[in-house]
């Protein structure tokens, strides 16, 4: 484990930075965020709208799965159409079973993709595992690709495991099966890395990730694996779960595990309700990085939880607005106004913590709590600068907002403009 000093987390853990596509993952890159689509890689048109919107909501590597010749196909046509529209969100082919039989009969998909993901659980059994894990890492040579040799809990390679639970049954003392199976869950994380690099894969052409769907575990696993290796990780929680669930389950682990300096990728694997936004996983994984000090993606709401001193969800209903509002505008200031992703804005029910609070933001507003007069102080930079009332309090902060955006984070050429 890296060294904890008292505040903040602990360096990143030393990686071998890989290339996919425009991006970097591990070495002094920032911890990337990523994603996966739930859409039929083969409905061009579906998958093509989710990657776009997966991208615009900040996710920097999109994975999809390639599961049948159709999805192989359609690949380098999704790769073209988010071309043509600007996106250049890097794609990642996620490969199961039959990945090496789809390389051989669509080498344009290989070519497409910025990355491969294997399983080398998934890979074939037997005599034709290495075959036809060869097979793909033959292809990622060709054409120059990074792997991602992702383990999974539910698909770990069953011989390996049978092999090291018996040769544990053979020891005096044997260990838990839980800790063979983790054991095994990393080994066969790093015998595969080691054998894709005999195949000719460069030692920086290669990401590991070992999910698992349990907190402990994946802290576990992750702290052996860094501590045995200098590949990339990609951390994730594999079936993290729905809703609330999902989200804590998914922060307790990485948490965790980024406090110690260990993870260069992220995805929040969330099942989304039915009909939800699949962007919801990339916006937590921004929020992961950013409540941790890590990165900044978006201006963040810092809103009191109310209580009885609240007379009514107005201000619920405000912290809502802004915080939509500043997520809405991030496309437009992100080039605009540099520096703006690390803006905070208050938003508090009542004078208890309300001013305090509101002073420590960039921006903040103090709403009225019951028996209090019905006015709204804002602080800008920690001073009271005006005093809302009436019907037009959430516009006019919002106003506010703007204005303080536009003043603090100016653009380029507003700059330039102010120094000549
Ligand atoms: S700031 Fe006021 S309204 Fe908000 S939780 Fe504290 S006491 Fe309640």
């Amino acid at each position: 484990m890296n060294f904890l000093p008292e505040y903040g987390p602990a360096p990143r853990r030393h990686s071998r930075a890989v290339a996919v596509g425009h991006v970097s993952i591990g070495g002094d890159a920032p911890i990337l965020v990523q994603s996966m689509t739930n859409t039929d890689t083969a409905d061009i048109s579906g998958t093509v709208t989710q990657v776009a919107a997966l991208a615009r909501a900040g996710s920097e590597i999109v994975r999809v799965t390639v599961n049948t010749a159709e999805a192989a196909a359609a690949v380098p046509h999704i790769r073209d159409q988010l071309d043509a529209m600007g996106i250049t969100v890097p794609l990642v082919g996620d490969f199961h079973f039959n990945g090496h039989r789809l390389l051989t009969q669509h080498p344009a998909c290989a070519e497409a993709l910025a990355k491969l993901r294997i399983n080398p659980g998934n890979v074939g059994r037997g005599s034709k595992r290495d075959e036809q894990f060869a097979t793909m890492i033959e292809f990622a040579c060709r054409y120059d690709k990074p792997v991602r040799i992702g383990v999974n809990w539910g698909s770990l390679d069953p011989e390996l495991i049978a092999r090291m639970m018996d040769d544990n049954a053979k020891q005096p003392l044997p260990e838990a099966a839980a800790v063979i199976t983790r054991r095994a869950l990393v080994a066969s994380a790093i015998d595969s890395a080691a054998l894709a690099e005999k195949l000719g894969l460069a030692h920086n052409k290669i990401v590991l990730s070992c999910k698992v769907s349990g907190v402990q575990d994946l802290i576990a696993v992750y702290r052996d694996l860094a501590a045995k290796c200098d590949y990339a990780l990609h951390l994730g929680l594999t079936e993290a779960g729905m809703g609330s669930k999902g989200i804590v389950a998914s922060t307790a682990a990485m948490g965790v595990l980024l406090q110690e300096g260990i993870g260069d990728t992220i995805r929040v694997s969330l099942t989304p309700e039915p009909g939800g936004d699949r962007t919801r996983e990339v916006i937590v994984a921004q929020e992961i990085l950013q409540t941790m000090g890590m990165r900044s993606f978006t201006p963040m709401v810092i809103a009191c939880p109310g209580c009885g001193r609240t007379t009514s969800t107005f201000f619920q209903v405000l912290a809502d607005r802004i915080q939509s509002y500043l997520r809405e505008q991030m496309p437009h200031w992100r080039g605009k106004h540099p520096g703006v992703e690390s803006m905070n804005v208050a938003v508090m029910g009542c004078v208890v913590n309300g001013p305090g609070e509101s002073k420590h933001a960039n921006v903040g507003i103090s709403l009225p709590g019951s028996g209090e007069n019905p006015v709204a102080p804002v602080f800008v930079d920690g001073v009271k600068t005006v005093t809302l009332k009436g019907d037009k309090i959430a516009e006019e902060f919002q106003g506010i907002v703007e204005k303080y955006v536009q003043d603090k984070y100016p653009t380029a050429k507003k700059i330039i403009k102010e120094i000549a």
